[in-house]
């Protein structure tokens, strides 16, 4: 098998508060690509088949999620005075917006990616290993997330939060 990649778009919008940047504390949008890359367990073999079978089970689930629940999601840090915004006016929208555990930041949603997606493969039990997440952010600025700058095991983020499951969640409500 072949190493893989695949792109999908999506909208948001969110806003920074820690950074304390005038500019990125007022809620805005981005049009973002998220490109992941996928490397097989097992080196190429011709066969019957000569297929990458399961990528098409591990494509269908992570771009139903990008899709149906990171699309047009509104991205807020947990302490964000929004949500209890949202809470007590429009709580029937409060599962359209995706926490984090501090900033926003396109850093972070690559690797809560990661782990989202790390957690479907796991899930269905796929015979691939993530290699990168790539998020464009504008077409100026790319974050990219791989193993020599993130580890799941030390990424400190809380046992149980949305990106651990392999589930559709985007948030902890
Ligand atoms: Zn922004």
């Amino acid at each position: 098998m072949a190493t893989l990649e695949f792109t999908r778009r999506y909208a948001m919008a969110h806003r920074l508060l820690a950074t304390k940047s005038a500019k990125c504390a007022i809620p805005h949008g981005h049009n973002e690509f998220v490109t992941v890359r996928l490397e097989p367990e097992h080196r190429f073999q011709f066969s019957d088949a000569n297929s990458v079978a399961p990528f098409d089970v591990v494509k269908k689930r992570w771009h139903q999620w990008i899709d149906e629940h990171v699309d047009h999601a509104l991205h807020l840090g947990e302490a964000d005075p929004l949500i209890g915004y949202f809470r007590d006016n429009e709580p029937e929208r409060l599962s359209q917006i995706m926490t984090f555990q501090g900033d926003p930041t396109t850093e972070a949603l690559a690797a809560c990616f990661w782990l989202k997606l790390s957690a479907f493969i796991a899930d269905d039990k796929l015979p691939f290993i993530l290699r990168e997440v790539r998020i464009e952010e504008t077409p100026t600025n790319t974050v990219i997330i791989n193993h020599t700058n993130f580890d799941p095991r030390t990424c400190g983020l809380r046992a149980g939060a949305w990106p651990w499951r392999a589930d559709m969640s985007i948030n902890d409500f």
